[in-house]
């Protein structure tokens, strides 16, 4: 049977020419060799389904979710095909026509899609793992074998120490001398969970810059339901944000520190634009929305840094990268401008981590090996510091140094600039 919902994408496909130039930049192929792991077997699958001569099975779904949606075989690609939008369109045609496992569902439908019961998940999780739970289940056997799932969440996560960021705790928000700018605070259930240390140095670099701050209602951004091909999840998420911050647009900017949230809070205009009753807003919030540095470098207003010692490097999230939402130049324009601390590229900064949300939870051996190749480029620059701005590659990023025993820290950039306000204020 042929796949008749991927037909508006067969143009695309066929622009495909087999040419395998892809191959240089996929850190999955390069970890798997396999071909249904490239854009290009990407590509021949969803000419197939089209046609009819390859079943949506069970099977050719699971070879498919192998991939990053990282976009890293598109900066390779003459035609500059987006496999990652093939490839989530496959993905959302197998969940129309056959469902989607039971947690899947429960999570994306009603658990991500509503901060409270988001909360609440979060909460206990924090709970499992900071009272040793997690990790005595793990040893006991309770969490099955050691390639388990949850074993695995067990061994990535970070220690999770200090108490979560909440939306009810505004008092805590520090307040500027004078006000420049009203800021909109999209918080990140990545950050406001596993670091909420990141968010307190956001808002105490943004209330230095001048910036009041609002923290907004807002629920997840919808992007984990969106890569896993749930589309009619992601844009009930969008929905409901839109209502939720309905009052931010009259602020000058919607902020979040979090690449992958501010990148898809952008999308938001393109997610809904055939919803006649929230194209208009969703276009409008989309427009006003800036990530971290992003805002920081267009203010022109970062003066004062301290002296830091040491060397630093950057880690490019996907979803700043110069594939998705270009904002490369920044961070490093920020951390070359803290006096003393010497800058040192990446090699390969803007590859994968291979965090890709929950990828590295359900096909942890390709994470490990596209994660190996990342720690070791960082330990040819031989800095101190690693600095990203994305929750999910700051966890990952951690596990491959505890991995490798690197003794690299790393941090948001935020907390390197606030560590140098603080310096000059010493
Ligand atoms: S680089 Fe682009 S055109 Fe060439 S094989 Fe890969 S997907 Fe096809
Ligand atoms: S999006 Fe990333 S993982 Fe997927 S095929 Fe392209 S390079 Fe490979």
């Amino acid at each position: 049977m042929a796949t008749p919902e991927l037909l508006p994408l067969f143009d695309t496909i066929a622009q495909c020419n087999r040419c395998g130039f892809c191959q240089a930049g996929c850190p999955v192929f390069r970890v798997t060799g396999e071909e249904h792991s490239l854009a290009r077997g990407r590509q021949a699958i969803a000419r197939s389904l089209i046609l009819g001569t390859m079943e949506l099975s069970k099977e050719v779904i699971e070879a498919l979710e192998d991939c990053l949606l990282c976009r890293g075989c598109t900066a390779h690609c003459f035609p500059g095909i987006k496999t990652d939008e093939i490839v989530t369109a496959m993905r959302h045609a197998y969940l129309k026509r056959h469902g989607q496992p039971a947690w899947r569902r429960l999570l994306f439908r009603n658990i991500l899609s509503d901060s409270r019961k988001l909360e609440f998940a979060g909460r206990m999780a924090l709970w499992a793992k900071r009272h040793g739970l997690a990790t005595a289940m793990a040893k006991s056997g309770l969490l099955g074998g050691p390639k388990s799932r949850l074993n695995v969440v067990n061994r990535v996560l970070p220690r999770m120490e200090a108490p979560p960021f909440l939306r009810g705790e505004k008092d805590s928000v520090p307040r500027p001398g004078k006000v420049l700018h009203r800021v909109g605070y999209f918080a990140s259930c990545g950050l406001s969970f596993q670091y909420p240390e990141v968010v307190g140095a956001t808002h105490r670099v943004l209330a230095r810059l001048g910036c009041e701050i609002t923290i907004l209602d807002n629920t997840c951004c919808g992007r984990p339901a969106h890569s896993y091909g749930d589309l009619d999840a992601a844009r009930d998420v969008a929905r409901k944000n839109l209502d939720r911050m309905a009052g931010a647009m009259e602020l000058d900017v919607i902020l979040s520190e979090c690449g992958s949230c501010s990148t898809f809070l952008k999308e938001y205009g393109t997610l809904l634009k055939d919803d006649a009753a929230y194209a208009g807003k969703a276009e409008a919030l989309s427009r006003k929305v800036r990530s971290f540095s992003e805002f920081l470098v267009a203010t022109g207003s970062v003066q004062g840094l301290g002296a830091l010692e040491g060397s630093v490097t950057y880690h490019d999230p996907c979803h700043l990268s110069n594939r998705f939402g270009k904002i490369t130049a920044q961070p490093r324009q920020l951390l070359k401008s803290v006096p003393g601390l010497h800058y040192r590229e990446l090699p390969e900064a803007d590859w994968c981590c291979g965090a890709a949300g929950s990828y590295t939870f359900l096909h942890h051996e390709e994470a490990k090996g596209v994660l190996d190749r990342k720690i070791a480029n960082v330990a040819k620059t031989g800095a101190q510091v690693l600095a990203t701005e994305c929750p999910a590659c700051m966890m990952h990023l951690e596990y491959g140094a505890r991995r490798a025993g690197l003794p690299v820290q790393v941090r948001h950039l935020s907390q390197v600039l606030d560590e140098a306000f603080q310096a000059a204020e010493a």
